[in-house]
């Protein structure tokens, strides 16, 4: 089996990684079917693919023909039963819960092809753990996408304890048609990308809650000074501050108390600021 043998890709999640996820394996070819637990969030998902794809074709990134083909590649299902049973690859990009992902591994393996890669878009949970509830644990592997999907190209590969090796080379192959940069990283809380990215993002909200300096120059020393393309603020926003959370109590639990959730993120995200999704996180985002 290679990537050319991959024949469809199921999204699971249509949310801000989803949407993205099903963007790029339409626009590299793959018939994408793009799971959510509710119409309203199918059809958002769609919405933010066509937006996306319009200001490609807008900015002359992505042709109109392009454009068409990709949108005529995905179709949106609210039932597993629909969505995963026939493709190669199932992509799992649901919220940042261990339990969650490993009750959704449980059933979507059970009811996928034998032969189908299941991915997680993780960010931090074990795949070992999330693998060793699938029936198929040698084909689940982890994907890290990067937000947003459709402009970000690293795609960081998490080789689970039970991972095979032939399921490395033909992600490798997937990640490579859909025009991504690859890492590969071993299985271990917060792989090399978010354990590394929320030091920084930790260590910024610790120094905006002591009053060291505004948001906007804790920002601004990151980008002009460490040439971030953005601070580590605005990318909490742009994540999402309980994706982020979600992650940071992991990453304490797993590896030690320098990820300790400082305050202001837990308070923030106790009022519904969750960034730019709800319009308000450490900056204002208007609609
Ligand atoms: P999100 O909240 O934007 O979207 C999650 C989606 O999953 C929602 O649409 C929700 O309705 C849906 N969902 C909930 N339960 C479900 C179920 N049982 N089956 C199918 N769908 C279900 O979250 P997100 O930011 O897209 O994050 C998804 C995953 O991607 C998380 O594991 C996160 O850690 C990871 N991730 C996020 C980012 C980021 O920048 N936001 C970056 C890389 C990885």
């Amino acid at each position: 089996m290679s990537d050319t043998d991959i024949q469809g890709i199921a999204v699971l999640g249509a949310g801000t990684m989803g949407h993205g996820i099903a963007q790029v394996a339409a626009m590299a070819g793959y018939a994408t079917r793009m799971f959510d637990i509710s119409t309203e969030a199918v059809e958002a998902g769609m919405s933010r693919i066509r937006g996306n794809l319009d200001k490609g074709v807008a900015r002359g990134k992505v042709t109109a023909e392009a454009r068409d083909a990709a949108l005529a590649n995905v179709t949106t299902s609210t039932d597993l039963a629909d969505a995963v049973p026939g493709v190669g690859m199932i992509i799992e990009a649901t919220p940042e819960n261990l339990d969650l992902k490993k009750k959704l591994f449980a059933s979507v393996s059970a009811l996928a092809s034998p032969t189908a890669i299941i991915a997680s878009n993780t960010s931090s949970l074990s795949l070992t753990e999330i693998a060793a509830s699938a029936v198929t644990p040698e084909h689940v592997i982890g994907m890290h996408f990067f937000n947003p999907v459709h402009i970000m190209k690293l795609l960081e590969i998490v080789r689970a304890e039970q991972t095979a090796d032939i399921i490395v080379e033909i992600t490798r192959g997937v990640g490579a048609r859909m025009g991504r940069e690859m890492i590969v990283v071993n299985d271990s809380a917060g792989f090399a990308t978010s354990r590394l990215g929320l030091v920084i993002g930790l260590e910024a909200m610790r120094m905006l809650e002591q009053g060291v300096a505004s948001a906007q120059d804790i920002d601004k020393a990151m980008e002009l000074g460490y040439r971030h393309p953005m601070g580590p603020l605005k990318l909490t926003d742009l994540v999402g501050l309980d994706v982020r959370l979600a992650i940071a109590e992991y990453l304490q639990r797993e590896i030690g108390e320098q990820f300790r959730p400082p305050q202001i993120l837990r308070r923030l995200v106790r009022a519904g600021h969750l960034g730019k999704k709800s319009g308000k996180g450490f900056y204002d985002w208007p609609a």
